[in-house]
C-alpha cells in the first residue's frame, strides 16, 4: 500500500493512454514518477536513473534538458507565450516554414500549416487533399487509402486510417471507411475513381513494431498515384528529422509527397506536437 499523497491523487485524478486503469491503480502497482531529466537519462522521485530508450516515444531526438532548446524558450517565454495565428504572424512561425521549405527542392512542399500533433497533422492534410479535388472539379474523389499495421495518430480521421486493430477497433462505428491495402500489390487493384490520396509510413511502419518496406516502395507507390490522379501522403511523424538515417525518410528513394506530416521530433519532446 503505498500513502504518498500524489499517488494517491494520481491514482483517482488521471487517466493514462493505451494503458489498462485498473490494473494502473492496483494497489500494489507503483508508477514511475518522472522528475528531471538531462540527455538520454531521466530519474525518477526515488532518484533511479533511467535510459530513455525510445526517446520518450520518438519526441526527445536532441536529448532532455538540452541548453541551446532550455535558452530558446526561456527568451520566448519573456516576449509572449503564445499568439493566435489567425489573423496574425510571428517571426519563430515564418522562420520554420522557411527552414522547412528549405529541407526540399525549391517549389516543392513549400508551405507550412502548423497544427497541433502528429494527429492532427494527418487530420489536416485529409481534409486538404478531399479540398483539392472539390477545387479541381472531382468532388467525388474524397476517399483514402490506407496500409495494414498503419498508426496515423488517434484523432478520428487519423485513427480511421490506422491498421492496428488495438488502437482502433472500439472505435470502427465511428470511422470513415478507408480502402486498407496489405502491400503495392494490392493498392494497384484498386479503382481510383473516387480515391483522393495514399497515405504512408514511408520506409518503416513504427507502431506496427518497426515493419520495414521494401526497397523501391515509395518510388513505385508515387509513380501509381501520379499514373491514377491520387495525391500522395507521407506520415514522418516517426521517421523525420533523421531517424531513418536522412533528414526525412522519403529521401531514401528521392521521392516526394504532396503532404508530408511532421510532428514529434519536430517538437524535440518539449512540445506537444
Ligand atoms: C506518433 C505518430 C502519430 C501521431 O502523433 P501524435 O503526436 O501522437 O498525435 C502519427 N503517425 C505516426 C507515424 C506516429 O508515429
Amino acid at each position: 500500500m503505498n500513502n504518498d499523497p500524489l499517488i494517491s491523487a494520481e491514482k483517482q485524478h488521471v487517466w493514462h493512454p493505451f494503458t489498462q486503469m485498473q490494473a494502473w491503480c492496483a494497489p500494489d502497482h507503483e508508477p514511475i514518477v518522472l522528475v528531471e531529466g538531462q540527455g538520454s537519462i531521466l530519474w525518477d522521485s526515488h532518484g533511479r536513473e533511467y535510459i530513455d530508450g525510445n526517446s520518450s516515444i520518438w519526441t526527445n531526438i536532441h536529448g532532455h534538458n538540452h541548453p541551446a532548446i532550455n535558452a530558446a524558450i526561456k527568451s520566448q517565454l519573456d516576449k509572449v507565450a503564445h499568439v493566435s495565428f489567425l489573423g496574425s504572424t510571428n517571426a519563430p512561425a515564418i522562420e520554420l516554414a522557411q527552414k522547412l521549405a528549405g529541407c526540399f527542392p525549391s517549389g516543392s512542399l513549400a508551405r507550412t500549416f502548423y497544427s497541433d500533433d502528429g494527429s492532427t497533422a494527418v487530420e489536416v492534410a485529409v481534409k486538404m487533399a478531399v479540398q483539392y479535388w472539390q477545387l479541381r472539379g472531382r468532388p467525388e474523389k474524397c476517399r483514402f487509402v490506407a496500409f495494414e499495421n498503419a498508426y496515423h495518430g488517434d484523432t478520428t480521421a487519423a485513427a480511421s486510417l490506422g491498421g492496428v486493430d488495438i488502437f482502433t477497433s472500439r472505435f470502427a462505428s465511428i470511422h470513415f471507411p478507408v480502402e486498407r491495402a496489405a502491400n503495392l500489390d494490392a493498392i494497384s487493384s484498386l479503382t481510383p475513381d473516387c480515391l483522393a490520396a495514399v497515405i504512408v509510413e514511408p520506409l518503416v511502419q513504427g507502431a506496427a513494431g518497426i515493419r520495414v518496406w521494401p526497397p523501391g516502395m515509395l518510388r513505385s507507390l508515387r509513380g501509381w498515384c501520379d499514373a491514377n490522379d491520387l495525391l500522395l501522403i507521407f506520415d514522418e511523424v516517426l521517421t523525420g528529422f533523421g531517424r531513418s538515417g536522412r533528414l526525412f525518410a522519403c529521401e531514401h528513394e528521392s521521392v516526394l509527397p504532396d503532404f508530408l506530416c511532421l510532428a514529434k521530433g519536430l517538437s524535440g519532446g518539449y512540445f506537444f506536437f
